[in-house]
């Protein structure tokens, strides 16, 4: 059946000025919501009747007009974020986002880039801001990069170059199975759980990720750490790779890089490094000496929705030996081959990652850094270090609440204690103690366990904190934990 000329259909608005209204209408309101985030709480739990419009609704079959749906959207969906852009979030590792990020996530849907390749603009300032990245965590200029969804995405991207490169056949091509020695890696007990997910989806299984012992500080154990590549050696196995931490996620400890790097030359090992967000303290001239051998790194994995507050979603993975990162991910295929000249004479950035098509997450990043500076990033990971710091002496000074971990970075842990509880008494209070704080819209941190014992969990990497924050914090869980304890 042939089309009717002049009857097509388009998405694109009946009413452009209509649209036009609209639009600077949900400007004025998310203006207006983020400027006055502070009054509200930091979470609130969902109503059961808002949990039923949201899920369980019919496939809609008729238009709604476009205000209409902004209502639902205002109605339904914007009174119940998880809280990470309120200045008392400080729960998992999530960063706070900025405003102008928020327009930054706008102008780059409009120009709608698919990043995966192509000679247009995107390309290039993705290509730039891979360049910037290496300079903020000291990276060798030579090295390759991609930006990618998270910290676990870079993760399985570095350790999936670490296996072709390590492994003593072409694992691309003849598959795991085909190995004479099994392939192990390494790194500490205190190691993201992402790094699970990789080795498993790599399949070189998890039982081949060696979880090595932590000293008090909550660091690698280098001692047992060379004692299990020896062992495995011995065994006839085929140890290829260390990662290292720069910031743990349960205490921000930071791995004694500068002899893992020695090590892992030593054993001719490939060193990654996990550094989700302890990697940006690279910033500090006063934290370079304690991350000093992050330079060495074969492969770097690092955020910028968390320490670098750019909105959701944004990671980085770099790579020191551009050749076996483009030798790892670029497959042939007539239909991406590429051309001389035009659109399809570009870099191929899809050739540096699973993704083939790509979401323009560079230019957030791009705008952010040019229009704040990277000194102000400088000052702004200081004042959250310094918080941390503020924070920790707020728990010591009570004798109610007990310090689970040294605090060296940006992570807190603590707890309330009551001297008639035993331990899983405490870890029961703790739990409910976080679950009322979560309730309440006071603040929310997350939890961990350190050494059996259940911990309120800071992570600090919010730019609207401030220092009675975190008085607000002490103040209630003191305040809770008698509750709950009768006192
Ligand atoms: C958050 C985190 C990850 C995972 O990063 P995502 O961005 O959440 O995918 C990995 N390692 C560490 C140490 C982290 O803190």
């Amino acid at each position: 059946m042939k089309n009717e000329p002049g009857s097509e259909e388009t998405l694109d608005p009946e009413n452009w000025d209509d649209l036009r209204q609209l639009g600077h209408r949900m400007v004025d309101d998310m203006i207006d919501w983020l400027q006055t985030v502070r009054e509200r709480p930091a979470w609130q739990p969902i109503p059961e009747k808002t949990k039923e419009q949201l899920q369980n609704q019919p496939l809609p079959g008729e238009p709604k007009d476009l205000a209409g749906v902004y209502e639902d959207f205002l109605s339904e969906v914007r009174p119940y974020p998880k809280g990470n852009i309120h200045p008392r979030f400080w729960g998992w590792v999530d960063g706070t986002g900025t405003v102008s990020g928020m327009f930054a996530e706008m102008l780059a849907a409009g120009m709608n880039s698919n990043v995966g390749f192509g000679e247009h603009s995107a390309v290039l300032v993705e290509t730039q801001v891979i360049d910037w990245c290496k300079k903020i965590v000291g990276f060798p200029d030579e090295g390759s990069g991609i930006l990618v969804s998270g910290g676990s995405m870079a993760n399985l991207i570095g350790l999936a170059v670490a296996r072709n490169a390590k492994a003593d056949f072409n694992v691309a091509q003849k598959g795991l199975q085909s190995a004479a020695f099994g392939m192990v890696l390494y790194g500490s007990a205190e190691t993201h759980s992402s790094v699970q997910k990789a080795v498993e989806i790599l399949g070189l299984g998890n039982e081949s990720f060696r979880r090595i012992a932590v000293d008090k500080e909550f660091r690698i154990d280098i001692a047992v750490l060379k004692a299990a590549i020896t062992e495995d050696k011995k065994n006839g196995l085929n140890p290829f790779c260390v990662i290292g931490n720069a910031g743990t996620v349960n205490t921000g400890a930071i791995d004694d890089l500068k002899q893992l790097a020695d090590l892992c030359e030593e054993e001719n090992l490939w060193f990654h490094i996990d550094g989700a967000f302890g990697a940006l303290a690279y910033l500090l001239d006063e934290f370079k000496p304690r991350l000093q051998g992050m330079e060495r790194a074969d492969s770097l994995a690092f955020d910028l929705h968390k320490w670098m507050y750019i909105p959701y979603e944004a990671g980085c993975i770099l790579i020191r030996h551009a050749d076996r990162h483009h030798q790892t991910f670029s497959p042939a295929g007539s239909y991406l081959s590429h051309l001389p000249r035009g659109v399809a004479s570009g870099l191929w950035l899809s050739e540096y990652g699973l993704q083939l098509s790509r979401g323009f997450k560079a230019l957030k990043i791009w705008m952010s850094v040019k229009e704040h500076g990277i000194d102000k990033y400088r000052r702004l990971i200081r004042q959250n270090i310094g918080q941390a710091q503020h924070l920790a002496c707020l728990i010591e000074d009570s004798p109610e609440l007990e310090l689970l971990a040294p605090v060296g970075l940006n992570v807190v842990c603590f707890r309330f204690v009551n001297e008639n509880s035993d331990e899983e008494k405490l870890n029961e209070l703790n739990r409910e103690i976080l679950m009322q704080l979560h309730e309440s819209g006071t603040a929310v941190p997350s939890y961990t366990t350190i050494k059996g014992k259940f911990g309120i969990r800071c992570a600090i990497t919010n730019h609207r904190s401030r220092l009675e924050d975190f008085d607000i914090l002490i103040d209630e869980v003191i305040k809770t934990g008698r509750k709950l304890t009768g006192l």
